[in-house]
């Protein structure tokens, strides 16, 4: 069978392909701890549930605008304005399915053939896959441990020329948890306009940030809204993963254009997902602060003791729900040491599920119980100090 040319690099993201092969252990009757998929655990808080489930009830199952009810676009600009400190129209926001048609389709919408698009390397492996679907050539910049994950600005600079169409960010970042600063997004944002490139913001994760944190927007730099687009959504914020509902922010013209994509691919996102989403905005959000509370205390849980464990050294990850451990000097390549922790019963993603620069790393995501990280360390530190050496 031959399939079209733009198909042929797709590969399943790695989460995955590690989880189905861990779900084979467990039916061999193996007990596996997953810190593998990037999920929440918490259940969508009640508010949302019964929006949706009371939406439904109503009748509200049926067609509506490709980009969105306008009452959802209107408190979307709102909030997400807000939150960032700029002004958004309803005009600009395109809800959809899932943050992820929010990648893919601006995406397509600017990149011609032969654009280079910057993403980051390790990086979620969605930009990679809808750069070469749009024809673009994917340029990877790394990610550096040394600057909290943020970019390698010297290579970045090497990189960004005329041909370059469009900038990925995420921060904070899967699968490093990394925040990129301001002085690193002033630094991209001055590239972007001598150039002429687009960027893609990608912040589902701004919300999921530790310590007191903010994480700043590039959308809020002199110059920058008119040529950013802001992906967010609800699955992480809000435990909302099966929903599929996220939405983007991005000039006028390219949301009618990104509008027709919709209109021609999914149609629309589910009239009664949008209404629980209009509860999850403007309903209580407290739920939120607790999640994020929790998320907190398991990452320092998992942090230390990754840290005492030998070959093993991890930054504290400021947002989202992975650490990303250097397992550089336990001598095993990133692969190796995520079979090695499978075959002892964790299932962890190689660091270069994410890029050929998470070499030397592997990512634990750390929503899951605390009982059930300390089992996976526990189990971790039996495999490491069972190692031959
Ligand atoms: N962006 C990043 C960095 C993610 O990690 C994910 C999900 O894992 C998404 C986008 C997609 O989110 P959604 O499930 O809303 O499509």
């Amino acid at each position: 069978m031959s399939f079209a040319a733009r198909t042929e690099t797709l590969q399943l993201e790695g989460a995955y392909e590690v989880l189905a092969r861990a779900q084979a252990l467990e039916a061999e009757g193996h007990s596996l701890i997953h810190l593998e998929i990037g999920e929440p655990d918490f259940p969508t808080p009640a508010n949302i549930c019964l929006a949706g489930i009371e939406a439904i009830a109503n009748g509200r199952t049926r067609y509506n605008p490709p980009a969105g009810l306008p009452s959802l676009r209107e408190v979307i600009a709102a909030s997400a304005g807000d939150q960032r400190g700029i002004t958004v129209r309803a005009g600009q926001v395109v809800v959809s399915p899932g943050a992820k048609p929010n990648l893919f389709f601006p995406t397509l919408a600017l990149v011609e053939p032969g654009d280079e698009v910057i993403y980051p390397d390790p990086g979620f492996p969605t930009y990679r896959a809808m750069i070469e679907v749009a024809g673009g050539t994917p340029v990877p910049v790394p990610l550096e441990e040394e600057s909290g994950f943020s970019f390698d600005l010297d290579r970045f600079d090497r990189a960004i020329n005329d041909r370059t169409r469009l900038i990925v960010l995420n921060s904070p970042g899967n699968p490093t948890g990394g925040v990129l600063p301001l002085q690193d997004l002033e630094h991209i944002a001055a590239a972007a306009q001598k150039h002429d490139a687009w960027v893609l913001s990608d912040e589902v994760y701004a919300q999921i940030v530790f310590d007191g944190l903010s994480v700043p927007s590039i959308a809020a730099l002199d110059g920058m809204l008119e040529r950013t687009i802001i992906l967010d959504g609800f699955s992480k914020t809000y435990a909302m993963t099966g929903w599929r509902i996220g939405f983007a922010i991005m000039p006028e013209a390219l949301a009618a254009r990104v509008s027709l994509l919709l209109n021609h691919s999914v149609g629309c996102t589910a009239h009664f997902t949008q209404l629980a989403g209009i509860e999850a905005l403007t309903g209580p959000q407290d739920a939120v602060a607790k999640m994020v509370a929790r998320y907190q205390a398991r990452r320092d849980l998992l942090v230390a003791g990754l840290n005492a464990l030998p070959g093993i050294h991890c930054l504290l990850p400021q947002g989202a729900f992975y650490a990303f451990p250097n397992i550089r000097e336990t001598g095993l390549s990133s692969r190796d040491f995520a079979d090695e922790m499978m075959q002892a019963g964790v299932a962890l993603l190689p660091g270069t599920a994410f890029g050929q620069c998470g070499e030397g790393y592997v990512r634990l995501s750390y929503a899951n119980s605390q009982d059930n990280l300390r089992r996976a360390l526990a189990r971790m530190k039996a495999a490491i100090h069972q190692r031959p050496g």
